[in-house]
């Protein structure tokens, strides 16, 4: 990687995320879209490595991963996960699978294809059909739907189509299957099948009308979807962005976890009251935007990721006696007594403040 080159200039942190984002990505994005055919996860492990390595320049990462990665919204670096954006394109490809329109895709990929393509999706006829997945492109974008599918769709899903499911694949297939969301219908508090009458222009006859009730007999005990799911809003209606928000979607699954708010908490603890994330969250969103400068702003970002090493850490790292504070020299030094309540820290903050009040003319 020519990434190389770009670690011999002086960046700053901040600096080197951005490098990824313009430099790395954009080719590998390219990558990403024209060949889905990663089979082996573990190659997404050592680029997020030399990242890792180029990001901190060698030296032990002093923020996790996953918040380097996360949104700029809520806090995190907005770092590329190249695993996400790899999957993100996945779903790309995915998408004509799932939206059964454009039969010219459909019959290049699936050309021996026994089922129809949601039997293979959503009703496990891969291990009737093994052959399915010794496609290469097709094995590739399966894998990345297994991973995400319960997340994604843990009821039956709305744009499931039972009849095409059920179809034997011929070349060249009608281009309208109806989906679950146009053949369902309220029927008190629980979802029903249309009437054969309502279905007579969408099923072939009686016999088939009833391999669908049969199949929705089946479905209906994982439960229907009934609001549209995110796959929907964010991958099937949209006709444009698909992979920034596919790729947004991913990232609030793989981070919603603990990660970004352990700082949070950290803090929380600190100052002896709860943080409310919605709190939390407009620090990120409004708070951050009082500068435009880079250097100020990496500042604040490593302050509140408690990125400094206090004297507590050395000593619990080296294992040495003395962990106090290097201002006062009577307290531990932690993290929060650093910053905020020793009294040397204290004095030198009030300075500051009345120095700013001077400047700026505010009575007192
Ligand atoms: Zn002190």
């Amino acid at each position: 990687m020519s990434l190389e080159i770009w670690s011999n200039l002086k960046l700053s942190l901040l600096g080197r995320i951005v490098a990824i984002k313009m430099n790395v990505l954009p080719r590998m994005l390219f990558l990403f879209q024209t060949l889905q055919i990663v089979d082996k996860m573990d190659c997404f492990k050592r680029w997020q490595k030399d990242i890792s390595k180029f990001v901190w320049q060698g030296k032990k990462p002093r923020i996790k991963f996953k918040i380097l990665t996360d949104a700029k919204e809520i806090g995190g670096f907005a770092l590329p996960d190249l695993k996400l954006y790899y999957e993100s394109a996945a779903f790309c490809w995915l998408k004509e699978w799932l939206l059964l329109e454009n039969t010219d895709i459909l019959d290049l990929e699936g050309f021996n294809n026994v089922f129809g393509w949601h039997a293979y999706l959503w009703y496990d006829k891969v291990k009737a059909h093994k052959a399915f997945r010794n496609h290469i492109v097709r094995k590739a974008l399966f894998n990345v739907w297994l991973r995400y599918k319960d997340l994604l769709e843990n009821k039956t899903p709305r744009w499931l189509s039972p009849m095409e499911a059920k179809a034997l694949k011929k070349l060249n297939m009608e281009v309208k299957w109806p989906k679950y969301w146009e053949i369902l219908e309220q029927d008190g508090d629980r979802l029903k099948l249309q009437s054969f009458e309502k279905l007579k222009n969408k099923v072939r006859d009686w016999l088939h009308y009833y391999q669908i009730m049969e199949a929705f007999k089946l479905d209906r005990k994982n439960g229907f979807q009934v609001e549209r799911s995110k796959l929907e809003t964010e991958l099937l209606e949209p006709k444009t962005k698909n992979l920034s928000r596919m790729y947004n979607l991913l990232l609030k699954w793989n981070t919603q976890d603990e990660t970004v708010k352990s700082a949070m908490i950290k803090w929380a603890q600190d100052i002896g009251h709860n943080i409310m994330f919605a709190d939390w969250e407009q620090l990120w969103t409004t708070g951050m935007k009082f500068t435009a400068c880079n250097a100020l702003r990496e500042n604040v970002m490593k302050m509140i990721y408690r990125w400094y090493i206090t004297p507590v850490k050395l000593a619990k790292i080296y294992h040495l006696p003395d962990n106090k504070c290097w201002k006062c020299k009577e307290t531990e030094g932690t993290f929060f007594h650093l910053w905020w309540t020793c009294p040397k820290i204290k004095a030198f903050w009030e300075m500051i403040y009345n120095e700013l009040k001077r400047y700026l003319n505010i009575p007192s």
